[in-house]
């Protein structure tokens, strides 16, 4: 009987193909497993999705090799990469290219040799396994390796995968990539965007129209670099990743360096490493030996709760606990109970250079039985981690979203630490997953428990664990019950007008600060730079324009002198004076670190101030440097952007400082509130640490009124839940609906607005379930030289509660258009439960 496959491959249609089985191969073919096929005049590598007998294609081309003896992946996996692809609409091929490492990717090349301690038996192996004992003698000349294409010509293609798996499993033979980098820290040159260029819309859009004439790779380039600092802060980036994403040269970049754009500078590869350093000279900084702490009553009651359900299958609980109540120790104390049953554990965590300290906890009572899993390793390590994972050799895995793909043969928990953080959404590649979302689909289909915690949830997992889709777990409470800073807030507008303002310090904050100079206390200063999203602001009353649709603030478009809404495509020209009051002008506020070092020089000249963001620590050792200099007391201020506001734990802070807090407030995105709220309370968090240095708050804001900012100056997280949920209903935000950001783009101005407009033709209007807004210019209308347009939709759950109906028409609009209308100069990329509508 003809045997065969449905393979999932990498290109980007959203169907799987079939293929058939020879006879030979037929033991070496399952479920689960890659195999590289014919496709067109190409051949690829997929992955088999089902099997079967029969079917109604009349010319079905046989595959061409098998890769792996065993699977790849559980069947529960191949049902998660579906759900992947169907949710998050994209074709399923990429959805597996996302759950491996990159050093599994049929791209890359292994090295492979004989294993040191081998004790095979030639002999015997030549007798047994001719093909094994061929490969054995090939390598047995080559002591430094060899590449696996050297292996193909010396002893044939044919299913030489599976012989090698056998001859690892052996022990006969050890494979790594030849891509493998050691880990070591290492410095490169890094690049990034001159502060003032970023800081100033019109310049940057002429330079580009400027250099698209002279020098179109230079304005590439320059686009690219904007566009990441736009999206991630200015920081140096690696000038040789930079340059493989741009398919340019390095002169380009010298082009650039010389015209004083860009910065060239020495950067650490490895922040962990850094990070690590800083660790061993302040072991202060933790000085609890973790298996020494006992729970208290509260932790093993939650523990308790966690614990009940293991058996029973998929369940998932949201831990609410504010910071240093405890949450750490009960997912340490969860995972002893998911291992003491023979399962593993995933842990993600935001960022993984920012949470070593977290990491250094969980190794000391897990030791070795860790598998770190993250970008920063080398492809060889990646690889390595994953395959000790897939063989059941670690109890837990702790990574960054893509530690979520983990291959754990016993799956028995996935915690999400910090899980309101954005950094677990996917947003520049397919799928665009949110690694909390799919955590808890992962969990129910692998019938385990989830865990999600957090100081400050998402409004959208509070509301599933006020709805009985998950169960709500609490620790009001700080262990050590130091006491909770004081909280100040400073009404900037006010200040202004009573002359209390020194630039962008109030006289409240400058003393304040003198206050703990005197007493050799820390002060913290947080400024969230975003200079880009550029709004208008009256300098009288700090109303800003607001669109009446979105509630969000409207984008102010300089080149055509009006105001949009880039939610709903709402527009009107600039108004000349501020609405509210009447009378005065509307100007673009924004301030950046370096403008708050300088107005701390002139008006604090004897404080030390150490300026700590991602411009200031790219040189080798900077950040050990900072740290250990902040924590002798040598310098008074740190001062920097998101850097500050995370991580890591100074006793000697007494004084935190929001320099502003509307930079976030005001961007127009519908979580500007949530994440405000989640922002001050993060960074309020960096203050009195230990008992004895009570911590004061200081937060500095032009909206004392703000809903988002009361209900963290009253550190009530319900208050500001509730108010979000009221307004997401009647605005119909999530968790109401799926939020869907379509995006048309291309290098043609007029064809994207063309397309757009297509698509959105393309749609049809079949009532509540699917409330579709624009087309209209994205904020950064113009990214890397690709001009973007932007449907909007708004998936009622309450209409469509399994988004059923949005995928159906979503994909049958993708698909008339795609027949009918799809150009070469065209992308259409959809993002569902979208985070960044930038
Ligand atoms: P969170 O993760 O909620 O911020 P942690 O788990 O880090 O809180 O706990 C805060 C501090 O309290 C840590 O230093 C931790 O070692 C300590 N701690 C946690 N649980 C206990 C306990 N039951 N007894 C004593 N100390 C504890
Ligand atoms: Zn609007």
């Amino acid at each position: 009987m003809p045997r065969y496959v449905e393979v999932a491959v990498p290109v980007p249609l959203y169907q799987t193909f079939t293929y058939l089985v020879p006879e030979d191969q037929a033991g070496e073919v399952s479920l689960g497993s890659r195999v590289v096929v014919p496709f067109g005049r190409r051949t690829l590598t997929g992955v088999i999705v089902d099997e079967r007998s029969t079917t109604s294609l009349d010319r079905v081309r046989p595959i061409k090799d098998a890769l792996d003896g065993a699977p790849l992946f559980s069947e529960t996996m191949i049902r998660f990469a579906e759900w992947l692809a169907a949710y998050y609409v994209c074709p399923i091929g990429e959805a597996f290219r996302t759950m491996l490492p990159q050093g599994m990717s049929p791209e890359s090349s292994q090295v492979i040799r004989l294993s040191e301690d081998s004790t095979v038996d030639v002999a015997t192996l030549r007798r047994t396994a001719p093909r094994q004992a061929a490969i054995v003698a090939a390598l047995s000349d080559h002591p430094g390796g060899v590449k696996l294409s050297f292996l193909q010509k010396k002893v044939g293609a044919d299913a030489l995968y599976s012989q090698l798996e056998a001859l690892e499993n052996k022990g006969v033979i050890v494979r790594t990539t030849s891509g493998a980098k050691s880990v070591k820290a290492r410095t490169n040159k890094g690049v990034q965007i001159v502060d003032d260029l970023l800081a100033d819309d019109e310049r940057i859009g002429e330079l580009l129209a400027e250099l698209d004439r002279s020098a179109p790779k230079q304005s590439l380039l320059l686009s690219i670099l904007y566009a990441r600092a736009a999206r991630e802060g200015n920081r140096p980036v690696l000038a040789s990743d930079l340059l493989r994403d741009a398919s340019t040269s390095h002169s380009v970049l010298e082009g650039l360096s010389e015209k004083r754009l860009v910065t060239i500078s020495d950067i650490e590869i490895s922040r962990e490493q850094i990070l690590a350093e800083v660790l061993d000279d302040e072991p202060a900084i933790h000085d609890v030996d973790e298996n020494s702490i006992v729970s208290n009553d509260a932790q093993r009651e939650l523990i308790d709760r966690i614990a009940d359900r293991l058996p029973d299958g998929y369940a998932t609980f949201l831990l609410h606990g504010v910071t240093g109540s405890g949450k750490t120790h009960v997912y340490i104390e969860s995972i002893k109970r998911v291992v003491a049953r023979g399962d593993q554990a995933i842990l993600l965590v935001p960022e993984i250079a920012l949470t070593l300290q977290l990491v250094e906890r969980f190794r000391s009572v897990f030791g070795q039985r860790i598998v770190l899993l993250h970008s920063r390793m080398s492809e060889g390590e990646r690889f390595d981690g994953w395959r000790r994972a897939a063989r059941g050799e670690c109890d837990l895995v702790i990574g960054p979203r893509s530690a979520l793909f983990a291959p754990l043969p016993s799956l028995g928990m996935i915690i999400v630490d910090e899980e309101h953080e954005s950094s677990y959404k996917q947003y520049d590649a397919q799928p665009r997953y949110h690694a909390r979302d799919a955590a808890v689909k992962r969990a129910s289909l692998e019938g385990c428990v989830a865990l999600l915690g957090s100081a400050t949830p998402s409004v959208e997992s509070y509301y599933n664990a006020t709805h009985g889709k998950y169960s709500l777990l609490e620790l009001p409470d700080r262990i050590d019950n130091a006491p909770e800073p004081s909280m100040s807030i400073v009404d900037t507008a006010t200040a202004r007008k009573q002359n209390l303002m020194r630039g962008s310090l109030s006289t409240q904050l400058i003393a304040a600060i003198t206050e703990r100079m005197a007493r050799k206390e820390g002060t913290i200063l947080f400024q969230n730079r975003r200079g880009f999203a550029s709004r208008l602001e009256c300098t009288n009353c700090a109303h800003s324009p607001m669109c009446d649709n979105c509630a969000v603030t409207l984008t102010y478009h300089k080149g055509i002198d009006r105001l949009k809404c880039h939610y709903c495509g709402y527009e009107r020209a600039r108004e000349k004076s501020c609405e509210l009051c009447g009378m005065h002008d509307l100007r673009e506020p924004g301030v950046g670190t370096q403008r708050v070092e300088e107005d701390l020089q002139a008006h604090l000249p004897s404080a030390k101030v150490q300026r700590m963001d991602l411009d200031t620590t790219s040189r080798k050792g900077s950040h050990r440097a900072m740290f250990a200099a902040f924590g002798a007391g040598e310098i008074d201020i740190l001062l920097g952007t998101q850097m500050v506001a995370k991580g890591l734990d100074f006793p000697r802070v007494a004084l935190v400082g929001v320099v502003s807090a509307d930079t976030q407030l005001m961007l127009p995105d519908f979580r500007a509130g949530e994440r405000t709220y989640q922002l001050i309370t993060q960074v309020a968090g960096r203050a009195g640490r230990r008992r004895e240095v009570p911590g004061e708050v200081i937060v500095q804001t032009a909206h004392p009124e703000n809903p988002a900012i009361q209900f963290a100056f009253a550190k009530e997280y319900r208050g500001m839940y509730q108010q979000e949920i009221q307004a997401r209903m009647e605005l119909r935000y999530p968790p109401f609906s799926r939020f869907v950001v379509i995006e048309i783009r291309s290098k043609k101005q007029e064809l994207a607005e063309e397309h757009a407009r297509t698509f959105r033709r393309l749609f049809p209007d079949i009532g509540p379930a699917l409330e579709i807004l624009g087309p209209t210019a994205a904020l950064y209308w113009k990214l890397r030289g690709w001009y973007r347009f932007q449907i909007h939709v708004k998936n009622i759950k309450a209409h469509d509660p399994g988004g059923r109906l949005f995928h159906h028409h979503f994909k049958r609009a993708f698909e008339n258009y795609a027949r009918d209308f799809a150009s070469r100069e065209v992308e259409v990329i959809v993002d569902v439960d979208a985070y960044s509508m930038m």
